[in-house]
């Protein structure tokens, strides 16, 4: 587990190209936080860092659900206005996650039956004003 902090939007995004090159090729990122907390301002880096699409061409997936970067080198899912399992179900996540890209996953946690065991969690937590803590966890899978 990593421990970071940053003290604007703009650190946030370099952060998370710093966090892409070490991410692998395929994988499955949770960002957790609450709304504001600065989960699309990571992945913007993210996508950014693993060169699928330049940071400012990265907006929110809220209401399409799931944005496509660098044909399939990065997904971004929004899950924040869905409620149930099986509207999940619908978006094929199960087939996304079998292909070779990187998918970023906010609100994500609300659904854990239909994540993988192996995935890398990050945690934004506002502090005081622009700062916030960012925690990064790898989970392993299911041996
Ligand atoms: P989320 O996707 O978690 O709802 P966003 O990334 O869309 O959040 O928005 C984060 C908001 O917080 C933006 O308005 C951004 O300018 C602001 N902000 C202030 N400080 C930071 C920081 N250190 N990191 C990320 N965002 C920050
Ligand atoms: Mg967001």
């Amino acid at each position: 587990m990593a421990t970071y902090r940053t003290a604007s939007e703009s650190e946030t995004i370099a952060l998370g190209e710093r966090l892409a090159r070490e991410l692998p090729a395929h994988g499955v990122v949770l960002l957790i936080g609450n709304l504001g907390a600065g989960k699309t301002t990571l992945a913007k880096g993210i996508v950014n860092g693993l060169g699928a699409a330049a940071a400012d061409e990265v907006s929110s997936p809220t209401f399409t659900l799931i944005h496509e970067y660098g044909e399939g080198r990065v997904y971004h899912v929004d899950l924040y206005r869905l409620d149930e399992p099986r509207e999940v179900a619908t978006l094929g996540l199960e087939e996304i996650f079998e292909r070779d890209g990187v998918v970023l996953i906010e609100w994500g946690e609300r659904f854990p039956r239909l994540l993988p065991a192996e995935r890398i969690e990050i945690r934004i937590r506002p502090l005081a004003d622009d700062e916030r803590e960012i925690e990064v966890t790898r989970l392993p899978g299911n041996a």
